[in-house]
């Protein structure tokens, strides 16, 4: 029925250290703790929401990077699959966290694609904002990027402000 509680499943992407982490902790907990470690294991988080008057869950999966993506491997696919939308996160003082981030758009639509027909949103997340006088990436590219490939983009600070990775998510 109508108030029935809606459920997503993200999948949260990208290199190391870009904050994925980070922003998944704050959107949970709305505070920035500062060093999180390497997970042990892949973690899935629930946490309600309330989105445009709808009480929705989102079961968030914060997946250690595996670099080299392993982009054709079927644990890979089996996330894409999983996933009813995507936060690829680079760090805009980390030039090589965009490019990951390219790459991931491109396994992610062609995963989707031989499988289904649906696009699954993508949301390209430009973190660490407030590093500004360490960027590496203009805003001009993720927003250009984001309009290439029919994605949402947000530059966010995980350490600095709850609200924009809230609206991210
Ligand atoms: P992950 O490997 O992508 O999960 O990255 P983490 O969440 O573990 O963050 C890696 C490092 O970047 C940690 O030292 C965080 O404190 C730091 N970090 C994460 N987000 C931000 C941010 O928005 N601003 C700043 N200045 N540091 C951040
Ligand atoms: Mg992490």
């Amino acid at each position: 029925t109508w108030s029935r509680t809606m459920d997503a499943n993200v999948l949260v992407l990208g290199k190391e250290s870009v904050g994925k982490s980070a922003l998944t902790v704050r959107l949970l907990t709305r505070r920035f703790i500062g060093e999180y470690g390497l997970h042990p294991a892949e973690s899935v988080y629930s946490h309600s929401l309330v989105v445009d008057g709808r009480e929705m869950t989102l079961n968030i999966w914060d997946s250690p990077h595996s670099e080299d993506l392993s982009l054709k491997t079927s644990l890979f696919a089996k996330k894409v699959q999983w996933a009813d939308g995507f936060v690829l996160v680079y760090s805009i003082c980390d030039r090589a966290s965009f490019n990951t981030v390219c790459r991931l758009v491109q396994a992610i639509r062609s995963a989707r694609d031989c499988l289904s027909a649906d696009k699954a949103p993508i949301v390209i997340v430009g973190n660490k904002r407030d590093l500004h006088h360490r960027r590496a990436v203009p805003s001009e590219e993720g927003r250009r990027l984001a309009l290439q490939t029919g994605c949402h983009f947000y530059e966010v600070s995980a350490a600095e402000n709850y609200h924009g990775v809230l609206t991210a998510f």
